[in-house]
This record gives structure tokens, sequence and C-alpha cells, in this order.
């Protein structure tokens, strides 16, 4: 396991309105979570500062996306540096469906992670494999590439990044994982991050699992040596199951 807190968070992709997010928010606020996690939702854009300006501050904010570099003329998107300043703490790079819908490449999304790194955000550094990968036994060479990326750009200081272990083939799919599946490679990755970062970033560095993650499955794969939380999708716009997934932790 990495060290820090078990660290759950919840992905709501391009989902929610103004009401369904009040909704949502005071879910949360009325879940009594245990001391033992770290709790993060990630709001479209648009409903950030709604969000900040709602929800209990033991709940922090991530971001979906930021750019890659410092802001100015690049219309409609959002900058790391602007993030921060509106109080957001974190932002998920690398998510399945910015690589696979919408394009972005392994080098960028290493850019965009070391850009967020550099204005005091956190990342939740996504990799995963497709089915076809896994069906051709290429699960360890996609994910290790895909953290060699990160590797290139962020270089040896992995202290404020949690690597988000997410098959796409287990996400929005309801076909979860199971705890050993995700073990052998949460392991594979621990030991990656030994040989080509350091032992110091492999004992520490928080490996989380995403892929259909819901109330009845969290418990078991949070028993799991390297699973040290998850990122939730679908069931975090729930936000009593959510609770239930983030007191999963052992
Ligand atoms: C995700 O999108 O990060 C995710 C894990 O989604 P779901 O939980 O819906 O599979």
């Amino acid at each position: 396991a990495g060290t820090g807190k078990f660290f759950v968070g919840g992905n709501w992709k391009c989902n929610g309105t103004t009401e369904s997010i009040k909704k949502l928010v005071d879910e949360l606020n009325s879940v009594m979570l245990e001391e033992g996690v770290e709790v993060v939702v990630s709001p479209p854009y648009l409903y950030i500062s709604q969000v900040l300006g709602s929800l209990s501050n033991r709940i922090e904010v991530a971001a979906q996306n930021s750019w890659v570099g410092k802001g100015g003329a690049f219309t409609g998107e959002i900058s790391a540096e602007q993030l921060a300043d509106a109080g957001v703490k974190w932002v998920i790079q690398g998510h399945s469906e910015r690589r696979h819908v919408i394009g972005e490449t392994d080098a960028m999304i290493g850019k965009k992670s070391a850009y967020a790194l550099s204005q005091g955000l956190g990342v939740i550094a996504c990799v995963g494999e497709k089915l076809e990968d896994r069906e051709a036994n290429r699960t360890t060479d996609v994910v290790f590439e895909q953290l060699q990326a990160y590797a290139d750009a962020v270089g040896s200081d992995w202290s404020n990044i949690v690597v988000a272990y997410e098959p796409v083939w287990a996400i929005g799919t309801g076909k979860v994982a199971s705890p050993q599946q995700a073990q052998e490679v949460h392991a594979a990755i621990r030991q990656w991050l030994k040989e080509k970062v350091s032992d110091d970033v492999s004992s520490k560095t928080r490996i989380i699992y995403g892929g259909s993650v819901n109330g009845a499955n969290s418990a078991e794969l949070a028993t799991q040596e390297d699973i040290d939380g998850f990122l939730v999708g679908g069931a975090s716009l729930k936000g009593a199951e959510f609770g239930v997934i983030c007191n999963a932790v052992t």
C-alpha cells in the first residue's frame, strides 16, 4: 500500500444541473465519512463554484481536465492557475474518455500533468488498457507506456500524484475487475515505479482503482494490498452510495 489516507474520487463527468448538483451536495454533506479517507469530487467546470460554495470542506474538489500550459489565447480551455485560483485542489488527467473519445495523447497528458503540478494542483493520473489490449496480453505494456509518459514529463517528484488504474473495459460497463485482477496490475504499477522512478515513490504513491466500483463491490476491492482507494464514476452521482464506497477504507 502507498502511504497517506485511502483516497476516493468521484468523477461526475458531464452530468448534472444546478438543481441535481444541489441535491447531490446536500446528500454528501450528510454522509459521515471515516477519518482515514481523503475524498474529492469532480464536478463539470460550470458547477465548480456552486460546489465549492456549498460542499462541506471535508471534501475537496477536482477538475476533470486542465490546459497544457499558462492560460491565454486558447478558446474553450481552462488553465491550471485558474483552477487553483478558484480553490480547486486536484485535477484528473488522462481519463480514458479523454484518451479514447477526445484523442489526447500520452505526451499531451504528461505535459498537462506537469503544468498542473507546477501550479500547486494534485494530479489524479489515470492509466488503463482496453479490452483488446488485455486479450492480447498487452495490459502491462500499455499501462507502463502511459506511466512512462507521466514520468518523462513530471520527473521524480510524485508526492502530489495519485495513480488511478482504470481498465477501459470496466469503465461505465458494470463489469468490475475482480479484486485479484486489479491487485495484479496495481502491484505491477508499484514495481514499475520502483524500477523506473524510485523506491520512495513506489512505496509512497497511492494507486487507486476505477471501473464500475459501487457500494456492493468496494469493500472486497479495498482489502487488496495495493488498492489505496477508488475513482468512481456512475456511483459517485448517488451521495449515500458514494459514502459507502468512501467508508470501505480498511
Ligand atoms: C470513471 O469514469 O472514472 C469510472 C470509473 O466510471 P464508472 O465508475 O462509472 O465505471
